[in-house]
């Protein structure tokens, strides 16, 4: 039986509201697509956050032995500055601005996010389709809605009818809301607009003259709607009905709830079995977001030049924090939460090399198969990477007790533990044994915790002069070491 099926994972469905069994179209195949980003600026770390837990996702998947069809799209046309259709495509503003051709913004910052994904260990997705690299299949679904009644031209621009739909369908069904209460909500339309309602949306834009980022298309030269290009590659690589579709939690609405209702239009058939949308990171107790300019860039965060921060973080250290909590929950940014998560971290990798220096006995005292499955349930239980970590830390005080002589593991179960500790940490976490840039501060914590071990040695030896010896010592030097339950900590007056 292949490991999969051994493993039974819940996944929470926007759609649904609750979690459900996973079951795949296809057995032994997952195809997943995640929106990926709009490429006129530096992606921030909110962004990041995003594709970080799906990241996680795809390596589990893959993990348990799936055969995995990630697509990742790259946005780099059609994406207007405001989500009612109104505004400049963001890529040529940004290339108006700097006087430079729109696919010289996308190139910069797609380079961009490649490298920062790159400096947090990303799996690269199986495809990343551009929008401009879709036109065609753009042009066709547009057709394809015409044909069937449910979009209408307006001097060459092309509109999804929102309430024609939703006499056959129900638009808002994933965002849960009503198009009525829609159109309660939504202001009344200021005859600017060639749209029949405000709730409509659009397909194909008339590029207005100046507009430098044009197709040719049967009702005008134009650009495709933002929504439209996630319909058109997710179904073009995955199916016309595919696994999973996951995004930041802002995109259910209009973004996704437009996906359904584009799909639904043109061919019938609902596109997605399982909707995953991941929570918002926020800073300073705010959303992160470019607009407001609440943001911090990776690479700040990762040479320690901000204002938020007091010192610089490794790469799977901001991992590890966002792992740290569910997918489904908004993070708050925080000095404290970074510092925290920062010695849980070494405090793992720690146990990890312990693991290498272990000595086998007759009988193990903790039970490895049992600790190594409540590790995949976690996972299981719509990667729940938090209460993962619990079990990886308390397998960590297992070792330290090993090495310290007060528990046993045999031979084999300290096999089986290396290699799920190492399964889980690198493969499915996707952390890295590493130190931050911070090479200073680092480089101290490192010598002070290897005293700590030598104390801890000696200790064990009882060799308590020597032990007493490096406590005083250090602390003559200003550095107090405190021994609680969970091992000993330190302290620099
Ligand atoms: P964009 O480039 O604006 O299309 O966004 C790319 C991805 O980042 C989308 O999935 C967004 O939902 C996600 N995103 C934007 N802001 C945040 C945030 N503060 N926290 C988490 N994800 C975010
Ligand atoms: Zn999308």
């Amino acid at each position: 039986m292949p490991f999969y099926e051994t493993q039974n994972i819940q996944i929470y469905n926007t759609l649904s509201g609750k979690k459900e069994v996973f079951k795949p179209i296809e057995p032994g195949y997952v195809g997943m697509y995640v929106c990926g980003p709009t490429v006129y600026s530096n992606v921030h770390l909110g962004n990041v956050r995003t594709f970080m837990s799906f990241d996680m996702v795809f390596r589990y998947l893959k993990h348990l032995g799936y055969k995995v069809r990630y697509v990742r799209n790259i946005t780099d046309a059609g994406h207007l500055e405001n989500d009612a259709d109104v505004g400049e495509d963001k890529i040529t503003k940004k290339a108006r601005l700097e006087q430079i051709e729109p696919m010289e913004v996308v190139q910069r910052y797609t380079v961009d996010f490649h490298n920062i994904l790159n400096t947090f260990n990303f799996l690269p997705p199986s495809i990343e389709p551009t929008a401009t690299g879709h036109i065609i299949e753009q042009i066709e679904l547009i057709k394809s809605i015409i044909d069937n009644g449910y979009a209408y031209v307006v001097n060459g621009s092309v509109y999804f009818d929102v309430h024609k739909f939703n006499e056959s369908y129900e638009y808002g069904i994933l965002s849960k809301r009503k198009l009525e209460e829609l159109i309660h909500n939504t202001r009344a339309l200021d005859g600017q607009s060639d749209k029949k309602n405000p709730q409509d949306f659009a397909l194909w834009k008339r590029a207005e003259p100046q507009h430098i980022m044009r197709w040719p298309s049967p009702w005008s030269d134009g650009f495709p709607g933002w929504h439209l290009e996630c319909t058109a590659m997710s179904t073009k690589y995955l199916g016309d009905n595919f696994d999973i579709h996951g995004g930041g939690m802002d995109l259910k609405f209009p973004h996704h709830e437009c996906e359904i209702a584009q799909s639904q239009a043109s061919k019938n058939q609902s596109p997605v079995n399982y909707w995953m949308h991941a929570n918002m990171l926020h800073l300073n107790g705010q959303r992160m977001s470019k607009s407001t300019g609440n943001t911090v860039n990776p690479a700040e965060l990762l040479s320690g030049n901000n204002s938020f921060f007091s010192k610089a973080y490794a790469p799977s250290v901001i991992r590890f924090f966002n792992a740290q909590s569910s997918y489904r929950s908004v993070l708050d940014l925080t000095d404290d939460g970074l510092l925290a998560s920062e010695k849980g971290f070494h405090r793992l990798m720690d146990a990890i090399h312990l693991l290498d220096e272990l000595e086998a006995g007759d009988t193990s005292t903790f039970d490895v198969q049992k600790w190594r499955q409540l590790c995949y349930d976690a996972m299981n239980d719509d990667f729940n990477s938090p209460i993962l970590i619990a079990h990886l830390f308390e397998a960590s005080k297992q070792i330290n007790q090993v090495k310290t002589g007060t528990a046993t593991l045999t031979k084999t179960d300290i096999a089986l533990l290396k290699t799920t500790m190492h399964d889980f940490t690198f493969d499915v976490l996707g952390l890295e044994d590493q130190v931050s840039s911070d090479s200073g501060t680092d480089k101290l914590s490192g010598a002070v915790e290897l005293l700590i071990k030598l104390r801890q040695e000696a200790r064990a030896n009882k060799d308590f002069a020597l032990s007493d010896k490096i406590r005083d010592e250090l602390a003559a030097k200003g550095i107090q070491l405190k021994d609680g339950k969970d091992g000993t900590t330190f302290s620099v007056n």
